[in-house]
């Protein structure tokens, strides 16, 4: 197959839902939350009653529009919603709320590493209800199903890009820099798995050189960066192959299995007028003013991208930086430790290494541990000042992770200080050096690798506490 990806060319294009993170639904004013008890958050506009009306969420705009913003897009001065008709049991309504042709977010863009991909639109919708399938007949699946409509009305963001990717690794990149991005500005979780960020990819093959795009399929169903990738990879393996078997890629949806690694139909792609849109009569069409849309750009934060090359300013690698902004909590703990004044690169040696070695194997993120960002900065002023050196630093940073301790307060009751009296370590020196004639003279002889030895021996009988440059600089002299 290797070879015949030389004679194609892929063309990506993603569309990413986006759950809005506001208290209550779109048009209703329902509680907008997760794993609560079912049909609990269900008002009468959620369970499309007849005679109810439903009524805008400001806070909806105002996070549809910083997400605009902050894909660079224009923000038209007139929007309005459409009804797109639906028939499925976890609709009540009959139809979704959608923006068709005036969406609230147009014409925009988001830099990949060293690209730049359009962003077509970004429209707001609300979600559907779930069904689950349930009563197992046998083994063979389910007898019944039952539906949850707690979802039903929450509101979404449907991110649209242009066509701008090519390969699974830009259509990764561009989702894992989207989903930063979304949780930088607080409007959305971007949990895959959850289901509060889901993508569509629409993917199409055509011979390399050629200006006409092929027939896309997309697929639905993928919940993790590495199905997305996964995804793709098997739909454009299977495109090509229809094509060199001189077949046609018909346009449909096709669902993505993550335990197979395949790809099957779920249905023909609808045009738009299989959904009878149309403009929503008991919704007043939206007017942003300028003004509006200025303030919403004022409150703007700092945006990842922004992070990482204030973070290179300060001296960081450019590699440190990405790692740091790509861990949102981490980012946040660094931007408090550095309020407080220390020195940045002792304390990012600290996050990079046992902080976030520490967070791995335990599986959480640095919010959820006992470290306060003032604790830590107490602790890298120990370091820097050489009260305590590094190696012990590299101990009780576990502590101060798990119990919350101030550093000095664990350096006092463990009697962790660094010793930096000359006259203390060189008694301890001499000791050591007349205790291994055999290797002093050894040294004197010229094994100067034997230092390392001596180095050793001193920081065991200290229990890591004496000043290593103090150390090698007695050790020579006493040698
Ligand atoms: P629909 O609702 O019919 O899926 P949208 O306009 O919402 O249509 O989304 C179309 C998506 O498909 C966009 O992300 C676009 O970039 C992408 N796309 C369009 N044409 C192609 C193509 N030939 N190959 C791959 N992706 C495509
Ligand atoms: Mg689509």
């Amino acid at each position: 197959m290797s070879d015949l990806r030389e004679k194609y060319e892929v063309v990506i294009g993603l569309e990413v839902h986006a759950q809005l993170k506001t208290k209550s639904k779109i048009f209703a004013p329902d509680g907008n939350e997760f794993g609560r008890e079912p049909n609990s958050l269900t008002s009468p506009i959620t369970l499309g009653m007849p005679g109810v009306l439903p009524v805008l969420n400001r806070e909806v705009v105002n996070m549809a529009i910083l997400t605009g913003l902050a894909l660079n897009c224009e923000i038209p001065a007139h929007c309005k919603f459409d009804r797109k008709q639906y028939f499925y049991p976890d609709l009540p309504k009959g139809y979704q709320i959608s923006q068709y042709d005036e969406p609230i977010c147009v014409k925009g863009y988001l830099d990949i590493k060293g690209k730049r991909i359009g962003i077509t639109r970004a429209h707001l919708e609300e979600d559907a209800g779930k069904l689950v399938h349930a009563g197992a007949d046998g083994l063979a699946g389910s007898s019944y199903s039952l539906v949850d409509l707690n979802r039903a009305g929450t509101p979404l963001l449907e991110i649209v890009s242009e066509p701008d990717m090519r390969s699974s690794d830009e259509a990764k990149e561009f989702m894992e820099t989207l989903r930063n991005m979304v949780r930088y500005i607080g409007v959305c979780d971007g949990n895959l798995e959850e289901g509060s960020m889901r993508c569509d990819a629409n993917i199409s093959v055509m011979p390399k050189g050629s200006k006409e795009f092929g027939t896309r399929a997309e697929i639905k169903n993928v919940n993790s960066f590495r199905a997305l990738q996964r995804a793709i990879e098997y739909e454009i393996d299977r495109q090509i192959e229809i094509v060199e078997d001189g077949g046609k890629v018909i346009q449909e949806t096709r669902l993505w299995d993550d335990n197979t690694g395949l790809t099957s139909s779920m249905r023909g792609k609808e045009d738009a007028h299989d959904y009878r849109y149309f403009p929503e009569p008991d919704l007043m069409p939206l007017e942003i003013s300028r003004g509006h849309v200025e303030e919403i750009r004022a409150k703007m934060p700092e945006l990842p991208e922004q992070k990482r090359v204030r973070y290179i300013g300060l001296g960081l690698s450019e590699y440190d930086a990405s790692v740091v902004v790509e861990q949102m909590g981490l980012a946040l703990f660094f931007d408090e430790v550095l309020k407080t004044g220390v020195n940045a690169k002792t304390a990012l040696n600290f996050i990079m290494g046992e902080i976030s070695a520490y967070l791995k194997e335990e599986k959480t993120d640095i919010s959820e541990t006992k470290l306060t960002p003032e604790n830590f900065a107490e602790f890298i002023a120990l370091i820097e000042k050489g009260t305590i050196s590094n190696n012990i630093g590299k101990q009780i940073i576990i502590d101060m992770l798990k119990d919350g301790k101030k550093a000095s307060v664990i350096v006092e009751e463990k009697g962790l200080s660094q010793i930096s009296d000359e006259g203390a370590i060189k008694l301890i020196v001499k000791r050591i050096v007349e205790q291994n004639p055999g290797e002093a003279a050894a040294y004197r002889a010229g094994k100067v690798q034997l230092l390392g030895f001596f180095v050793g021996q001193v920081m065991k009988e200290t229990k890591g506490r004496a000043n290593p440059q103090t150390v090698n600089e007695l050790l020579k002299e006493v040698l």
